[in-house]
């Protein structure tokens, strides 16, 4: 049935509630605007659903799981360790709840309309949003559209209930004896690792010559030896070609290094990028402009071609990260209530969840190089570290790029435990323009992994006190 369709009028209109959406319409109402909010699926889109969240806890569970049995060198041994997986999906699930429930109180304290349905744009100032039963017209001033990515599906590997993406990969009912995994990127690792952690025999495939292909090699290396350690075989220039379905899984066929071999798992994860969600959207009725790969092209104010329609997250250019939409969202929004707000990526940091953890901002070396810079890179490891040595995490080092001339940093890459944390000291010292000496200058508290930043800043400066020269 479809209800007289008469207009209704907004101010604000956000298409999607992810980390870009959800964001964009809080910072938009607490700019003045009034603004409505329209989402399809789940509140919070893929990042605290299928995404960034659950990942994470499984990964948690993983390395608790894993951790439990492993703790001989530490003096702590337990009897048999069992694992009720169908209660590890349901604290995930619990954690999942808790945030996306938050968004909608976060909507709703910030007096955000929230409509339920899926957004199709009529023309630059209209969209249609409609649900199973009724469509309804909405005419808006501005709009911000922030409607993320879907994983790609190989045309030879379709999904199934043995094929799965992350999604599926995340709502597994049990641990899978054997996981093959298409794809070497952050998301194969790290679900690829959690699951070895719950005991699965993982095989990751990764088309280049190492996993992890936008990290160092130091770094990805590390990641390597800590996944063959936890059994996982990984192989590099391998490209599957082609599968079939068994009675118990899914045989797989790749090319590797030139060769053919065959690999076996009881389920197939793929994950070989994502796509923007531009396609279905009725975009091109509202004038706004996508790029060959269907990126929607956008100004530093994240605008498109259509002047009062923004976009952000996933649909536009550039590295697809929750903390990258939640960043473009606030931009949008304060552009929209006139302010001279403009993007600025070189401080967006990057991280793998992995064993142990890589994290990045700002230019390599190689980037600095590249880009004209004379360089210095420094590097402290974390052997030399009270506070990881204590935490049984000695593994792994901070590389800090400066410039020559007077020690500005330009970038910072860490490969170790908790460096997801770490980066983010990293991220203030480039976004603030500071200098090496700012960071070896600067009290950090004794014993914390935070000193790391600090002793890499005194290698810089060529007078480390923990390490000899
Ligand atoms: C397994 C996995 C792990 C990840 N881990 C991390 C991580 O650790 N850190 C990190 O930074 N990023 C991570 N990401 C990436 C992160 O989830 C995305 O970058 C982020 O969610 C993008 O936010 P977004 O707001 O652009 O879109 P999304 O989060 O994709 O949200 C888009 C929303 O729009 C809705 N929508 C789409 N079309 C319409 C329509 N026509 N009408 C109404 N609603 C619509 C969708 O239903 C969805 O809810 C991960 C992704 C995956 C898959």
């Amino acid at each position: 049935m479809v209800v007289g369709d008469f207009p209704e009028e907004v101010d604000t209109l956000v298409v999607g509630s992810g980390p870009g959406g959800y964001v964009a319409a809080i910072r938009a109402a607490q700019l003045g605007q009034k603004v409505t909010i329209v989402e399809k699926e789940n509140m919070g889109g893929v990042c605290l659903n299928v995404g960034c969240i659950p990942s994470k806890a499984l990964i948690e569970a993983g390395h608790r799981y894993h951790d439990a049995g492993n703790s001989d060198d530490m003096g702590i041994s337990v009897g048999e360790v069992n694992l009720d997986f169908s209660k590890v999906q349901k604290w995930k699930q619990s954690v999942v709840e808790k945030l996306t429930g938050g968004v909608e109180g976060l909507l709703k304290g910030n007096e955000v309309d929230i409509v339920r349905g899926e957004a199709y744009f009529v023309d630059d100032t209209t969209v249609k949003i409609m649900d199973e039963k009724t469509s309804q017209t909405y005419k808006f001033k501005n709009c911000i559209v922030a409607t993320g990515s879907s994983p790609i599906e190989l045309p030879k590997f379709k999904w199934s209930d043995k094929v799965v993406s992350s999604t599926g990969a995340l709502a597994l009912k049990e641990v899978p004896e054997k996981m093959v995994v298409i794809g070497g990127g952050y998301i194969g690792v790290e679900l690829g690792s959690a699951y070895a952690n719950l005991g699965a025999e993982v095989t990751i495939l990764e088309g280049t010559k190492q996993i992890l292909p936008g990290f160092e090699k130091q770094m990805s290396q590390l990641v390597s030896r800590r996944l063959k350690k936890a059994g996982v075989t990984i192989k590099t220039e391998a490209f599957a070609q082609e599968m079939e379905e068994t009675e118990n899984g899914v045989k797989v066929k790749a090319e590797v290094k030139g060769k053919e071999e065959e690999f076996e798992g009881n389920v197939l994860l793929v994950t070989v990028g994502r796509r923007p969600n531009t396609d279905e959207l009725g975009l091109e009725q509202a004038g706004v402009e996508l790029d060959d790969k269907g990126f929607v092209t956008i100004d530093k104010q994240c605008r498109t071609s259509s002047s009062n329609i923004y976009a952000i997250g996933d649909i536009v250019a550039g590295p697809a990260l929750a903390h990258k939409a939640s960043y473009e969202a606030k931009v949008a929004a304060e552009a929209i209530s006139g302010e001279a707000a403009e993007i600025d990526y070189t401080a967006i940091p990057e991280v793998v969840f992995s064993g142990p953890e890589l994290a990045s901002v700002g230019l390599t070396e190689k980037e600095a190089k590249d880009q004209g810079y004379d360089v210095v890179a420094s590097k402290f490891p974390f052997q030399a570290n009270g506070r990881a040595l204590s935490l049984n995490e000695s593994e792994g080092f901070m590389k800090m790029v400066t410039r020559k001339e007077d020690g500005l940093v330009l970038g910072v890459q860490i490969a170790g435990h908790n460096a997801s944390d770490m980066i983010s000291e990293a991220c203030v010292a480039i976004e603030a323009g500071m200098t090496a000496e700012d960071l070896a200058l600067t009290i950090h508290a004794h014993p914390s992994l935070g000193e790391i930043t600090m002793e890499t800043a005194e290698v810089a400066l060529g007078m480390p006190v923990h390490i000899v020269k």
